[in-house]
């Protein structure tokens, strides 16, 4: 009997995963592809239609044996919504997301460095204001992923320590004080913003498919990765995996917001870039970083602009980038041999020759003689990133949820 029982929650995951995927469908087409009989596919559907998971979507052209059209049906994305938040070093972006983990509305806000009271403040403020909306009246909130920088036990809910955010302390129980907060009756995820976002390149992006790889992310402040290894996403025991932005690269490099000196974070940062520029300019006046530039504050993007058009001190900037980055990531591929490395944030908008010369830099390291495929690409995500995979994740542990696929009528099922 228990056999039995668990062959129909298989049964139900399949079709149900089989129709999230593949648009509109029959009966036939389903039976057809999971090679389960269309009586039982038929119950299953009539199950998921009257929860409201699955909805008629009229008839087919082709008629079938019977000289009938058949019906036709269609996973409902907008059964339910995932609220995802990503808190930021500098900003707070917020999403609903619907079951396909696509964007319906969204919020970006650059804020200061908030307390503990007033992040709590804004977390339940998004929260609440998303569920009023006109859009998520009827629908069903599953659940909500709020996705933090630093180290975060995403088991307990709990922020271990960020270095953007000091003032939160040590230990901070998150989940905790915002669904006591918000009175939330769904579950609460908290995790690592890094490997959410891993997540979104494994589910909609760049690494479909791809089982070992991870995602180096660098902001304004901040460099961190998500790191995949055989599919599954790594945490390690106490939370550090892919915290990369803090392996010391150079024992004389500038200080870093962890406390520590030379961390690769403190090397290519935007911080540290901008403070490269400021002290260029008497040297390199004739440079394109300066001379073209109208605005008397140089960035990061006009670095990337004149090292692409091959200036000079640009160039030489660059190839030090390259060679801390080259340094960093070598050390991360001898660590966990991935398939592919996806750079997300500032850096994809680097050029390509920067991922050129990044690529040889890397080969000409450890193993030089060996030929080595780790795939190097620019992500094609923008900041939103974060909240897409929160919202990946949200809708990926619904979708876990045994709860969905038990029986209706357990004694006679
Ligand atoms: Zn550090």
């Amino acid at each position: 009997v228990k056999q039995r029982k668990s062959v129909k929650h298989n049964n139900r995951k399949l079709i149900l995963d089989y129709m999230r995927a593949d648009g509109i469908l029959s009966i036939s087409d389903i039976s057809e592809q999971v090679k389960i009989s269309k009586p039982t596919i038929k119950k299953v559907v009539d199950y998921y239609t009257e929860m409201g998971l699955v909805v008629s979507a009229g008839k087919g052209s082709s008629t079938d044996e019977g000289g009938k059209k058949p019906a036709l049906f269609q996973f409902n994305r907008n059964y339910g919504y995932v609220i995802a938040v990503h808190i930021g070093p500098d900003f707070m972006y917020s999403a609903i997301m619907d079951l396909n983990a696509e964007i319906v509305h969204s919020t970006f806000r650059t804020i200061p460095k908030l307390s503990v009271r007033e992040t709590v403040e804004l977390l339940k403020e998004s929260i609440l204001d998303f569920q009023s909306l006109e859009w998520s009246r009827n629908k069903e909130l599953i659940n909500v992923v709020v996705a933090l920088p630093g180290i975060v036990d995403s088991a307990k809910g709990v922020s271990v320590y960020t270095p953007h955010y000091p003032q939160w302390g040590e230990n901070w129980p998150v989940r905790d004080v915002l669904l006591h907060e918000t009175g939330l009756q769904v579950p609460l995820y908290i995790g690592n913003i890094n490997r959410y976002q891993a997540l979104a390149e494994k589910v909609k992006g760049l690494a479909l498919g791809v089982n070992n790889f991870l995602i180096v992310d660098a902001m304004d402040e901040g460099v961190g990765a998500g790191v995949i290894v055989n599919g599954t996403i790594r945490h390690g025991s106490q939370n550090l995996s892919g915290e990369i932005g803090h392996m010391v690269l150079d024992l004389q490099g500038p200080k870093c917001i962890c406390g520590g000196q030379g961390c690769f974070e403190a090397l290519v940062s935007v911080r540290n870039i901008n403070s490269i520029l400021s002290t260029g300019n008497s040297d390199h006046k004739e440079s394109l970083i300066y001379r073209e530039n109208e605005d008397p504050e140089v960035g990061i993007d006009d670095l990337f602009r004149a090292a692409e058009a091959g200036d000079t001190f640009a160039v030489e900037v660059m190839n030090r980038i390259v060679s801390w980055f080259a340094i960093g990531l070598n050390n991360v591929i001898m660590v966990n041999d991935p398939d592919m490395i996806i750079i997300q944030g500032i850096y994809t908008h680097a050029g390509s020759r920067f991922l050129a010369n990044l690529k040889n830099k890397i080969d000409q390291m450890s193993f030089p003689n060996l030929s080595r495929n780790v795939e190097l690409v620019y992500s094609r995500f923008g900041r939103e990133r974060g909240v897409l995979g929160a919202g990946c994740f949200g809708v990926w542990s619904y979708f876990q949820s045994k709860e969905l696929y038990k029986p209706l009528i357990p004694s006679i099922e």
